[in-house]
């Protein structure tokens, strides 16, 4: 039977310390700016390979690869909204669930994919500029996202262009179920627009409203309240690495 959770796919630090290759990546200190770029797209590989993603996913490396690369093509080279800063925020996301053993028992092995993923592309083809410049200069982008979310309407669009027109007729999606691919696609898509900082208010609110009203249970989480915590981790990640 196929597994919906992590589970023991995870390897914990106990694993990893052994792994000395992987220390650096495994370290909230990592910095992508003083590794070479190639040296992102196989790490970005390995963060898939330690959640266990590569194995449930059936995800070949170079097509992990592939997709990584042709990711950082389409990121602008402006000061910020950069491949590192894409890199990075995927960092983030890998190294606060690898790091929370109790998460698993609420994200499923395709939200964790989803995020990282969306993490990855969140801000690719970023122009440098926010939401309201677009919208005042009435923009090419503003006009075909009828102002809302603009910009990130416009990463994931751009984003999922890559993942379906991945050059070598394998994208890292081939192997999903159509059921999977449906909650993967999903995901990704409200993930990365959930980085419209519109969202983040009624997130905390949300938020807000559980406690003490609706106590969150981690070992009994309802569908509901794991979907709602996949899109607060994923606030979460984007707002402490400083969206
Ligand atoms: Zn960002």
């Amino acid at each position: 039977m196929k597994r919906t959770t992590l589970g023991p796919q995870i390897k914990r630090d106990s694993d990893i310390y052994c792994e000395s290759d992987d220390s650096d990546l495994i370290n909230w200190a990592f910095d992508p700016f003083l590794v070479d770029q190639q040296v992102l797209y196989f790490n970005f590989a390995r963060m898939l390979e330690l959640t266990g993603i590569t194995n449930r996913f059936d995800l070949k490396q170079e097509v992990v690869l592939n997709f990584a690369k042709n990711i950082a093509r389409k990121y602008q080279t402006n000061t910020y909204h950069n491949f590192q800063h894409g890199f990075s925020t995927a960092h983030f996301c890998f190294i606060s669930i690898y790091r929370c053993h109790d998460i698993e028992k609420c994200l499923r092995s395709i939200d964790v994919f989803a995020l990282l993923i969306a993490a990855l592309m969140h801000d690719v083809d970023h122009p440098g500029t926010n939401n309201n410049y677009e919208i005042q200069k009435k923009t090419e982008l503003a006009i075909r996202y009828n102002d809302t979310s603009v910009l990130e309407a416009h990463h994931a669009a751009v984003g999922w262009d890559i993942i379906y027109n991945q050059s070598g007729n394998n994208t890292i999606v081939d192997q999903l179920s159509i059921e999977d691919l449906n909650t993967f696609r999903k995901t990704t898509i409200r993930a990365i627009l959930h980085t419209d900082m519109v969202h983040h208010f009624s997130l905390i609110d949300q938020l807000s409203g559980l406690s003490p009203n609706a106590p969150f249970d981690v070992n009994k989480p309802s569908g509901k309240f794991k979907k709602f915590f996949c899109f607060s981790c994923f606030s979460c990640f984007f707002l402490f690495h400083i969206h």
